[in-house]
């Protein structure tokens, strides 16, 4: 007891003197979005010993047979009634019959509960829907995406009164209301919170009767749907000047329901995002009132808007992107590697050619990677949990690896993806890929500020606790909560750094890792980052404490630690998941050789800037005492990563699976069918090369091969004529396409 004593006074009191002075406090917004959600498996690795048991035992995400029929059903049907080329280059928009039969089937409201009306599907069904729609049309899986994720649904799912779900959940499930997100204005973007969008609390009349309402005033853009929509679920600055809420007059960011066909509302604008023709417009309010009542949650909700979002959002962002990217994953497996089977130049198939098996590796991995991260997200999601930092690292590495997996699909493809037309089946996902990156969270701001930034706070096992213990305002109460944390911490940090120190000393030949196969070396290797991690975090919050926040390069290379560490743990939990599948290692070897020499890389780049010179040296003698012994794929593997995907195979139909090909008339149908015909035939091709015979009638003449077999090699090589060829227009289709909206004032 005198020993507490005496520790608390001799020791913790000037170590909290000097951790006051040095350290901001949380602003309000900072402490709101740390708050939302919850942590998960990013809370494990930040220990810097994760248990991978728990990781093994976390039961997969798994589709129930009412949702897996809904996927091999209406999703079927709906993936064939779109026509992307129309929609993009003629409409601008879904057909009708498209929209009709996304309210029809509730795709608007897979999220719902049933007993609203809605499918009340799982986290892993909605985004099963969403991957594979996308695989069709990244803009029909906007649609479709939109309200089940930051649509006020999900708002209203959560924080809504009964009034709100009973009145408004039935009407969204079915399509009767189309629902959209105002947040984003022009003022206020990345920095959401700095809107000048305003509500003003005042009398006035609502249905013939007078009540106490909102007086708003706003003026929003980029908002997805919003030029269709019924319902916005709307962000605003609340202020209450008369106090007739009582209570402070600046109440803060509030979300409220206003229908769109409210005077003073001003809606149907359309921006053209990227050539996509999902709708996305600027929408404004003159003066329009509302009811209290309207506030998402009721009155009492008024100024809890942020971390309402915040904490939607720590789901959404965890589901909605990272299945587009999922989808581009996959579809860029199959096309290009289909397609690096059937083109042939210097008569060989290019996939046989190196620099292309490089590029086609990089897709099969990245698509390995980003399903095993998906369905990892998901099953955590599915068990209840909101982990806000996981979310972030899918939203910002899933689009960054959509970039990198549909860019090496174009360049595999060279002129045949370049050129536009009905045939280019890749172009529409190329020109979505800066919607993925921007929204929900720039991938710039993501990567800087969240990540690492939120994510160390909250994730941290100790960090937070002392954070409030030192904002405390009651001086004793803050010494007693920070020494309770304080030496938890410090002996935490101890451990680290012995672990950090002999793990990278014994280059994680030792590290604990499951039995797990071919496959526990991996484990070894990511126990020994793990401790690496957290040893450098803990050396950079005690070096650099509220300074960190500003190191935003720091931030983000830790940030991308703990991302590589996250992603590598959804592949392994898939290999393990998928019954450890002999023939996908080498994709798994892939994932986790490119994740380690990331890992690497960024120990490097952290070692060489510390600000403080000698801490550099301190954390390299620690963690890379052998310097940087990781550099990506060997090319055996790269080779076989390749070969998977352009030879049929379990692991490639595991892949790509839930890619939607289409009818016979549609080019990625056409592509499959070829890719068929030509490995048909490679044993016929294999007999005439061998014979040295390049012309079939000779071949057949000298009895190599029969009519049956000319006439396979004829139908393939028709069969590739048609895939590799491309669109061309007379000028005049183009003058009649040529047809400019009129110039206006931009928003
Ligand atoms: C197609 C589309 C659909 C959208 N749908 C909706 C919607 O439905 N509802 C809605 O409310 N909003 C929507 N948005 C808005 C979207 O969320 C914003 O575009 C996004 O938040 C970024 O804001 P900004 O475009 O103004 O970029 P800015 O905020 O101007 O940012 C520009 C760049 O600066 C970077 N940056 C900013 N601050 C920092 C920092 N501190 N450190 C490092 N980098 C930083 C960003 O990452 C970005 O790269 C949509 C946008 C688009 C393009």
């Amino acid at each position: 007891m005198m020993l507490a004593t005496a520790r608390r006074e001799l020791l913790t009191r000037p170590v909290l003197s000097l951790v006051q002075s040095a350290m901001p406090r949380l602003s309000a917004t900072e402490s709101e979005a740390i708050d939302a959600g919850d942590t998960w498996w990013d809370a494990a690795l930040f220990t810097g010993n994760p248990d991978w048991d728990t990781l093994l035992a976390i039961p997969p995400a798994q589709l129930t047979d009412e949702e897996r029929t809904f996927l091999h059903g209406p999703v079927e049907t709906l993936c064939g009634m779109i026509d992307d080329w129309r929609m993009t280059w003629e409409t601008h928009d879904l057909s009708p019959d498209v929209w009709e039969y996304l309210k029809r089937e509730k795709f608007f409201g897979i999220i719902i509960p049933k007993k609203f009306g809605g499918l009340g599907f799982s986290n892993f069904a909605h985004s099963e829907i969403v991957r594979k729609i996308a695989t069709r049309s990244v803009s029909a899986a906007v649609t479709a995406m939109v309200p089940n994720s930051l649509g006020p649904g999900e708002l209203m799912i959560r924080f809504g009164t009964k009034a709100q779900q009973d009145y408004w959940l039935p009407r969204l499930a079915d399509g009767r209301e189309i629902p959209a997100f105002g947040l984003t204005s022009a003022q206020a973007g990345s920095d959401a919170a700095a809107m000048v969008d305003e509500g003003i609390v005042c009398k006035g009349e609502w249905q013939g009767r007078p009540v106490t309402g909102i007086r708003l005033n706003w003026h929003k853009r980029y908002i997805t749907l919003g030029p269709v929509a019924t319902i916005l679920g709307l962000a605003f600055k609340l202020r209450d000047p008369d106090r007739l809420l009582g209570g402070e007059e600046d109440r803060g960011i509030t979300l409220a329901l206003v229908s769109t066909d409210l005077p003073g509302v001003e809606i149907g604008r359309r921006h053209i995002p990227s050539m996509q023709s999902f709708q996305n417009g600027p929408n404004a309010g003159r003066d329009v009132f509302v009811p209290l009542d309207n506030i998402i949650g009721g009155p009492e909700r008024a100024g809890q808007g942020w971390q309402m979002l915040m904490s939607a959002l720590a789901a959404g962002r965890g589901i909605s992107l990272p299945s587009l990217s999922a989808a581009a994953g996959a579809f860029a497996a199959h096309t290009t590697g289909a397609y690096a089977r059937i083109r042939s130049q210097f008569n060989l198939p290019i996939g046989k050619f190196e620099g292309i098996q490089e590029r086609i590796a990089r897709i099969a991995g990245n698509a390995y990677l980003l399903d095993g991260a998906r369905r990892l997200t998901c099953a955590g999601l599915d068990q209840g949990h909101h982990p806000a930092v996981i979310a972030s690292i899918m939203k910002l590495h899933a689009t960054e690896r959509m970039r990198t997996v549909i860019n090496d699909a174009m360049d595999v493809h060279g002129g045949k993806a370049v050129i536009e037309g009905p045939n280019n089946y890749l172009g529409n996902h190329y020109r979505a890929i800066p919607v993925g990156i921007t929204v929900e969270g720039a991938n710039i701001l993501t990567r800087s500020l969240m990540v690492f930034g939120q994510g160390a706070i909250r994730s941290h096992p100790y960090l937070l606790d002392e954070i409030r213990a030192v904002g405390t305002d009651e001086r004793g109460q803050a010494l007693a909560d920070f020494d309770a944390v304080l030496w938890k911490h410090v002996g935490h940090a101890l451990k680290t750094a012995m672990r950090a120190f002999a793990r990278g000393w014994t280059a994680g030949l030792f590290a604990p890792a499951p039995n797990a196969g071919r496959a526990t070396r991996f484990y070894r290797q990511m126990s020994r980052y793990a401790a690496a991690f957290a040893f450098t975090s803990d050396i950079a919050f005690l070096t650099l404490g509220g300074e960190l926040k500003r190191c935003e390069l720091l931030s983000a290379r830790l940030g991308d630690i703990l991302s590589e560490l996250y992603l590598l743990s959804g592949a392994l939990k898939r290999w393990e998941d998928e019954g450890r599948q002999d023939e996908d290692f080498p994709l798994l070897a892939w994932c986790m050789e490119s994740g380690f020499a990331t890992i690497e890389q960024r120990f490097v780049e952290i070692i060489a800037n510390f600000p403080a010179r000698p801490v550099g040296w301190m954390l390299r003698l620690f963690i890379l005492p052998y310097g940087r012994r990781r550099h990506g794929p060997s090319d055996r593997i790269i080779r076989q990563c390749a070969e998977i995907v352009t030879e049929p195979c379990a692991a490639r139909e595991r892949l790509i699976d839930n890619v939607f090909i289409g009818g016979p008339d549609e080019p990625v149908a056409q592509l499959t069918e070829a890719f068929r015909l030509m490995v048909d035939t490679q044993p016929i091709h294999d007999r005439l090369r061998k014979a040295k015979v390049k012309d079939w009638k000779a071949a057949r003449d000298r009895g190599l091969i029969s009519d049956a077999e000319m006439a396979q090699l004829a139908s393939a090589d028709e069969a590739v004529a048609q895939v590799i060829a491309v669109d061309d227009f007379s000028p005049e289709e183009l003058a009649d396409r040529a047809k400019p909206p009129l110039a206006h004032a931009a928003e």
